[in-house]
């Protein structure tokens, strides 16, 4: 076993990122209240810049982005009522059944097109029609990002157009939503527009320790809080949470920009090795996609863990993200373990 490094570069995620000294600094000085009687003046205080930012009028701060997405479907959906979403989405792979183990929700999952979207006349034939055989279709759930994919305005403006001529409400988990407003270069807002509920997730490349945001009318933020009560309750002085997201939001927005440019910096390098493909041109944010032509990922995996690299394989390939606790010093580092690493040699000679 090498021995640990002081400091890992670790691509796993951005969810790995620690508070800033910035955000160090606001918890010490944070005013505090009680959330659950809503007097936390700095949670207040991060809702409303939140509300502001994306463009509505009430904002409900959760501690994860996966509770804020429940908590919106259990907001927008009853029991037997279907919400329409990408197969691999965050809402229905990855959060546990929640929709349907809690709430009764019905998934009904559709393939994701190469852009991240699902194709319109795939919503529309999926929308069922008033009849008793069938569940009754509710919620359209789009993601933005998507595998780090900056969703085309064009494509989401497609899938909106049809739910709304269908009467059904809208959906954005908007975990990153961020990056793909940095990435555009436009307002945070005009991504957000046209959605019911939007969520936030104040602890992926934003930096802070945890934490989201559900964005709504001041109406469905009511039902979202009975819901988070429902999920387990809100958190007492979540002021400290708070204070991290408003640095988050104020001054660590525009840093994202730096994480973009390191992955591509890194998908251009891996591009050079000829035993991995790698996907350059859907570098749109933080986010890395390669499948390894020989060798295997556990292997490299653990040739780069000797040298103080943390990667997760995923199947036949890798997702290697960006973070403003990855700099571009530590590219070239990673990528010279890349070079380093002859696919297909045995974990134990690699030394
Ligand atoms: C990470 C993520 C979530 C969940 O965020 P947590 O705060 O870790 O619960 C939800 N949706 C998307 C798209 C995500 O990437």
């Amino acid at each position: 076993m090498a021995p640990a490094p002081e400091r890992w570069i670790d691509l796993r995620s951005d969810t790995v990122t620690r508070p800033s000294p910035a955000m160090y600094q606001a918890m010490a000085e944070a005013p505090l209240g009680d959330d659950v009687y809503g007097d936390d003046p700095t949670v207040n205080k991060l809702q409303a810049r939140a509300a502001d930012l994306l463009g509505f009028e009430a904002t409900v701060l959760f501690p994860t982005a996966t509770q804020s997405n429940l908590a919106a479907l259990l907001s927008h959906c009853g029991r037997g009522d279907e919400v329409i979403a990408g197969a691999r989405y965050h809402v229905i792979s990855s959060e546990a059944g929640g929709a349907a183990a809690l709430g009764g929700i019905v998934p009904c999952p559709l393939p994701i097109t190469a852009a991240g979207s699902m194709a319109p006349g795939d919503v529309e034939a999926a929308i069922k029609p008033d009849d008793p055989h069938y569940p009754r279709t509710r919620l359209v759930c789009l993601e933005n990002t998507w595998d780090g994919r900056v969703v085309p305005p064009e494509d989401i403006h497609a899938v909106q157009a049809i739910a709304r001529a269908h009467g059904l409400a809208l959906h954005l988990d908007g975990a990153r939503l961020m990056n793909a407003a940095v990435a555009l270069g436009r307002p945070a807002r005009d991504l957000a527009a046209g959605f019911d509920s939007v969520t936030l997730c104040l602890s992926k490349g934003l930096g802070g320790p945890a934490g989201a945001l559900l964005c709504a009318s001041a109406e469905f933020a009511g039902r979202a809080r009975r819901a988070r009560k429902i999920l387990g309750g809100a958190l007492r002085q979540a002021g400290l949470i708070a204070a991290c997201g408003l640095v988050a939001l104020d001054h660590q927005v525009a840093g994202l920009a730096a994480d973009h440019a390191n992955a591509r910096r890194l998908a251009e390098g891996l591009a050079g090795l000829d035993w991995l493909r790698v996907d350059v041109a859907g570098v749109h944010t933080n986010m890395v996609f390669l499948d390894l032509l020989a060798g295997d990922p556990g292997a490299l995996t653990e040739y780069a863990a000797a040298r103080g690299i943390k990667l997760r394989s995923r199947r036949s390939g890798m997702r290697l993200v960006t973070h403003r606790d990855v700099s571009a010093a530590d590219i070239d580092t990673v990528l010279a373990a890349f070079r380093g690493f002859a696919a297909g040699r045995p974990a134990s000679a690699a030394e």
